[in-house]
């Protein structure tokens, strides 16, 4: 069996996570660290590592990441301001936990390009 992800041990409830969002495919956290005074991380308990190694059967999962987003940024009072959603993929993408996530940034302009 491989091991668990931090987010799988976040989801699985052995490391305490501030829970903004659950179903039974998705759940989103608050960023221990966050880079914007909104900082959701939107994950999927299914522990891909990242859309790299997804395929046609998390075609649905991937759309519903990004609509849980939206729906966040609604109910979080981003939307008149605008937000962004990130997939960050691999080293050079600035992935540093493989586990597949989107990050929903908000709450103060974003430099474009990043850094
Ligand atoms: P990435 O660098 O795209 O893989 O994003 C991983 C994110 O997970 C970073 O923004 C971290 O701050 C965040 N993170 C790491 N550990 C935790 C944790 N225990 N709870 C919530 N967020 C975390």
């Amino acid at each position: 069996m491989t091991a668990k992800t931090l987010f799988t041990k976040i989801i699985d409830g052995e490391i305490p996570g501030d829970f903004v969002y659950r179903d039974d495919r998705i759940v989103a956290i608050r960023d221990i660290a966050p880079k914007a005074p909104t900082h959701i991380l939107i994950i999927p308990v299914k522990p891909l590592v990242g859309v790299d190694v997804a395929t046609a059967e998390d075609q649905a999962l991937l759309g519903d990441l990004l609509l849980v987003g939206a729906r966040l940024a609604r109910e979080l009072g981003l939307e008149a301001g605008g937000y962004r959603l990130v997939i960050n993929t691999g080293a050079d993408g600035g992935q540093s936990v493989p586990h597949l996530h989107v990050h929903l940034l908000g709450g103060r302009p974003l430099a474009w390009p990043p850094g």
